[in-house]
C-alpha cells in the first residue's frame, strides 16, 4: 500500500442516509470530493435536489433517492438499485436520525437549564417514542442488514454508524427514547462488527457531541444556545459537518482497514467533561 494512498476512496460506491443535511451532508460531502460515487437517502426530496444540484455543479458524482428508513422493504429496493447501478457496494453510512424534542431539561441559558413540563416521562407518549426507535433504532438495523446482503459475497465493505455521545451518558435536554436508541445502535455496532469481521467487512460508530445541523428543528443554530454549550465544551466551540470528513474517510478508506467495532467520539472533548 502506497501510504499517500491510504485515504483514497475514488470509484467506491457510497449510500449515506439521512444524507441530504447536516453529519450525513458532510459525509456526502467528503467521499464524492474523494472521488467516490455517492448516493444520499433521505425523507427531505427538496433537499435532495438542492444538495446534489450543488454539488454536482462542483463536478461530484452525487445522487440522491427519496427513501424512508423506517420502510424496510423501500429500503432494501433502493440499496439493490445502488449496488446494481454500480455494479457493487462498498461503503454505508447508516446515519438518519431524529431528535423530537424536549426532554426534562432546557439548554443552559444565563447560567439556568430550567425544567419542562413536556418533557416529562409521565408525559412521553407512545408515538414519539415508537417513532424515535423506529428511525434511530430499526432504521440502523435494516440499513446494516440491506448492507450486509451486498458486502458479505463480496467479503468487503466498511459500515459507519452515527451514534451519539447520548449512547454512553445521559443529555436531558434530549428525549428519552434518543438516549436508548443510541446506546442500542452502539451495542448493534459491536455485535455485527464481530459477526461481519471475518468476511473482511468493518463495522465502525461515529459519536458526535454538539453538531450545528438541522436536527431538532435546527435548535442548536440558536447563537444564545450555541454560546452556552460552547462555554462547557473543552474546545469551546460546536461542530459543523466539514469536522467530519477527516473521520469520514478515515473509517471509508484503507486507512481504517483494521479497525472494527469501534466507536470514536468527534466533541471537541465535551465528552471528557469540563476543562474551565
Ligand atoms: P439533520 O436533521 O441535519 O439531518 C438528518 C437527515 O436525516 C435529514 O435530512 C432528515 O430528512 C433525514 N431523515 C430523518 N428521518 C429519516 C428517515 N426516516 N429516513 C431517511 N432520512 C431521514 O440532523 P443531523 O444532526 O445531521 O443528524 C444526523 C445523525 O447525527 C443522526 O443520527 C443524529 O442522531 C446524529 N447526531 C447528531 C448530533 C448533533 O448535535 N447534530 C449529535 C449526535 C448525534
Amino acid at each position: 500500500m502506497i501510504i499517500s494512498e491510504l485515504f483514497g476512496v475514488r470509484g467506491y460506491s457510497v449510500i449515506v442516509t439521512g444524507g441530504a443535511s447536516g453529519i450525513g451532508l458532510g459525509y456526502v460531502e467528503a467521499l464524492a470530493s474523494g472521488g467516490a460515487r455517492v448516493t444520499m437517502f433521505d425523507l427531505r426530496e427538496d433537499r435532495i435536489t438542492e444538495e446534489t444540484t450543488r454539488l454536482r455543479s462542483s463536478g461530484l458524482e452525487v445522487s440522491g433517492k427519496v427513501v424512508d428508513v423506517t420502510d424496510h422493504a423501500a429500503l432494501e429496493r433502493a440499496v439493490d438499485e445502488v449496488a446494481a447501478e454500480h455494479g457493487r457496494l462498498d461503503v454505508v453510512f447508516a446515519n438518519a436520525g431524529i431528535d423530537p424534542g424536549p426532554g426534562f431539561l432546557g439548554a443552559w441559558v444565563g447560567g439556568e437549564r430550567p425544567r419542562f413540563a413536556d418533557g416529562a416521562l409521565e408525559k412521553y407518549t407512545d408515538e414519539r417514542w415508537n417513532r424515535t426507535i423506529d428511525v434511530n433504532l430499526n432504521g440502523v438495523f435494516a440499513t446494516l442488514r440491506a448492507a450486509a446482503r451486498h458486502m458479505r459475497p463480496r467479503h468487503s465493505g466498511r459500515i459507519i454508524v452515527t451514534t451519539s455521545l447520548a449512547s454512553e451518558r445521559c443529555e436531558p435536554a434530549i428525549g428519552t427514547a434518543y438516549m436508548v436508541a443510541k446506546a442500542g445502535v452502539a451495542h448493534l455496532v459491536r455485535n455485527v462488527a464481530l459477526e461481519l469481521a471475518t468476511y473482511n467487512i468493518t463495522v465502525n460508530a461515529i459519536s458526535p457531541g454538539m453538531f450545528v445541523t438541522n436536527i431538532g428543528g435546527g435548535h442548536l443554530k440558536d447563537p444564545a444556545v450555541q454560546s452556552e454549550f460552547a462555554r462547557m465544551i473543552p474546545m469551546h466551540r460546536l461542530g459543523l459537518p466539514p469536522d467530519m470528513y477527516g473521520l469520514a474517510l478515515f473509517l471509508a478508506s484503507p486507512a481504517s482497514a483494521y479497525v472494527t467495532g469501534q466507536q470514536i467520539a468527534i466533541d471537541g472533548g465535551f465528552g471528557l467533561g469540563s476543562a474551565d
